[in-house]
């Protein structure tokens, strides 16, 4: 007889909330995952220096979402932290502005004097390119902040991300940047805007810390993909392609590779993050002791390096990936009165934020339990 009532693939945001809420109304629970750790992508460690690492890249939690936010601080402690991102547009640190474009951005890069919102407004007006409902990622930018700031500070930036051109991707990868008529430098405008003070893998660990909950680490799927049906429920959190072996095309998922650097000295450059949108091949260098508040003589940076290779991150919104996606969705459907789910970033093919993934399967459980 099978021990267990449930089986979780994937240890990441989506398999531990289900993990965790589950086990709390008696469910007896089996995690795996295939890498030698709990946490996902959200996993952090520390480093020869004694710096708190996001192993694969960085995460800053921020939400509107009163019951994530509650949910979140049961396994944690958290610390505030408001995000701020620059653009090193020369690479060369000659013209630094900040992220996302707001009045001190086009002060900066016009050299300009702009005081108040009425004046930003105006500015935004003579310069942006009206475009209306824009149908993909160049069209949204234009239509926001005009011609020079979208080809200095999104296109290049979008280009090496992605590997494809704005123009191929949904306006909703660049409307996750707003544009403000404010002097307002934060990267995110939400309620709550925190690190967990322990760091995530942590708060992970305290979310699978119960009877009912057991972890196998480096274990594939594969192992148990004939004995699906000896559980109650399943739940995939791996990308959707590979759960029916790529059966239609393998769809497209951007990777992202680091490099990790120690330096001997308190701080490396102005904020956690500064972006390189056009010199380098990196796309970004963070410097995650500015959000940790982490105290140390040394520092770690962290450069970003996106790729096709190795473990997947984003699902990339093309409109060929989004008609494949539905063919794998379709597949998935079919198989929810077996009581197998798909959830999450990688099985559901959305670019959710990390809040997002937690409301996502808080949701998903209240409506099985409900029994909707
Ligand atoms: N982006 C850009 N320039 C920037 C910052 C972001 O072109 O300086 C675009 C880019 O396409 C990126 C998207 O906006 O993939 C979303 O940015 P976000 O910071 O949300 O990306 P994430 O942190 O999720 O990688």
């Amino acid at each position: 007889m099978n021990k267990y009532d449930l089986l979780i693939i994937g240890a990441g945001i989506s398999g531990c909330t289900l993990a965790e809420r589950f086990a709390s109304i008696g469910k007896k629970v089996l995690i795996i995952d295939k890498r030698n750790h709990i946490g996902g992508n959200c996993y952090d460690f520390l480093d020869n220096a004694g710096i708190l690492i996001p192993k694969y890249g960085p995460h800053f939690f921020h939400t509107n979402y009163e019951e994530v936010w509650s949910y979140v601080n049961r396994f944690s402690e958290w610390i505030p932290y408001n995000h701020k991102v620059f653009s090193d547009v020369n690479g060369d640190g000659s013209l630094l502005v900040s992220i996302p474009v707001n009045i001190n951005t086009v002060n900066k890069m016009f050299n300009l004097k702009i005081k108040n919102e009425q004046e930003m407004k105006k500015w935004l007006e003579k310069n942006v390119e009206k475009i209306e409902n824009p149908k993909n990622s160049e069209e949204s930018a234009l239509n926001r902040v005009g011609k020079v700031l979208y080809e200095k500070l999104f296109k290049n930036y979008t280009k090496k991300q992605w590997d494809k051109l704005p123009s191929e991707l949904d306006s909703s990868v660049m409307n996750r940047i707003p544009v403000r008529t404010n002097f307002d430098e934060r990267y995110f405008t939400d309620k709550y805007q925190a690190m967990p003070k322990k760091g995530y893998t942590k708060l992970f660990e305290k979310m699978l810390k119960n009877p009912n909950i057991s972890v196998k680490l480096n274990t594939d799927f594969l192992n148990y993909k004939e004995n699906l049906n000896e559980f109650e429920m399943v739940f995939f959190t791996g990308r959707i392609d590979s759960f029916f072996q790529y059966k239609f095309k393998k769809l497209e998922y951007r990777s992202l590779k680091f490099e990790f650097k120690t330096i001997e000295k308190e701080y490396f450059q102005k904020a956690a993050q500064i972006n390189y949108p056009n010199t380098e091949e990196f796309t970004r260098i963070t410097e995650i002791k500015h959000a940790t508040g982490q105290k140390n003589k040394k520092t770690t940076i962290i450069y970003e390096y996106p790729t096709w290779e190795g473990e997947p991150y984003y699902p990339v919104p093309t409109k060929d990936n989004k008609e494949l996606y539905e063919k794998y969705k379709n597949e998935a459907k079919k198989l929810e009165p077996e009581k197998i789910y798909f959830v999450g970033r990688l099985a559901e093919y959305k670019y959710f934020n990390m809040d997002e993934a937690f409301l996502n399967a808080l949701n998903l459980f209240e409506s099985i339990k409900n029994g909707k």
